[in-house]
């Protein structure tokens, strides 16, 4: 994850060097293009970057992005219903949500204004074990109790669906749901990748790096809920 853009030989030019963080999707998609196509998708990345840059942070920007990544996703299964039709994703499934689940400070503050509120009610033991995890391998061969996302229902389905992190949003699979069990993200998956929101989540996870330097290799989801409902004093 992490494209240098300001590193030089691009042919565009960019006024505001910046470590951008890319998601893997993204790499991917970028390294099948050719390079005018790959020029105009990070120039897409960096005017999102800014965009994203001149909003207020906090629970605010977090509800504004995942609207941008909800629009995104609609406006993609207009364009491609025949791709969208092989998604195989569905309530109750949740396999992903035993696997590292990303955040960004904004999601993590947007969750955790939800909790205090009483609107959601995580699982505070697996939120405080799941905090002292330090990396998405830490999740692999976990019992699914343990792994299990701090927001997953007993059915299966996502307590605080509406305010879900944009990466929960953008992951999609084409393949047999089965093949997602074990957490291993082998070649028996088919994601299926949509640019623009593989471009808004790496425009978030940018100008949340930039604002809050985060931990290796990134912030997790229960990691980050704790902190926000536990501020220091
Ligand atoms: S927030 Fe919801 S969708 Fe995301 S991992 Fe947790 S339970 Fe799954």
């Amino acid at each position: 994850m992490g494209a240098e853009l300001d590193a030089g030989g691009l042919p565009w030019e960019d006024r505001s060097p910046m470590d951008y963080r890319t998601t893997k999707a993204f790499d991917h998609f970028l390294s099948g293009l050719a390079q005018a196509e790959r020029d105009a998708a990070l120039r897409i990345l960096r005017d999102e970057t800014e965009g994203i840059r001149a909003l207020a942070p906090g629970p605010g920007r977090a509800q504004e992005i995942h609207r941008r990544v909800d629009e995104a996703l609609a406006r993609f299964a207009g364009m491609r219903p025949d791709v969208v039709g092989q998604v195989r994703c569905g309530k109750g499934c949740a396999h992903c949500c035993r696997l590292w689940v990303g955040v960004t400070c904004d999601e993590a503050a947007l969750l955790a204004e939800r909790v205090r509120a009483g609107g959601a009610h995580p699982d505070a033991a697996r939120m405080a074990f799941q905090a002292t995890w330090a990396s998405p391998a830490d999740f692999i061969g976990k019992p699914r109790e343990e792994a299990s996302c701090v927001f997953l229902g007993p059915d299966g389905a996502c307590t605080v669906y509406e305010d879900r992190p944009s990466i929960c949003r953008a992951v999609l699979v084409a393949s047999d749901p089965e093949a997602c069990r074990d957490g291993d993200l082998s070649t028996r998956i088919t994601a299926v990748i949509n640019p623009y929101v593989e471009v808004l989540v790496s425009a978030a996870l940018t100008v949340d790096a930039a604002t809050h330097p985060p931990p290796a290799p990134g912030r997790h989801l229960a990691t980050e809920l704790l902190a926000a409902l536990n501020p220091p004093q």
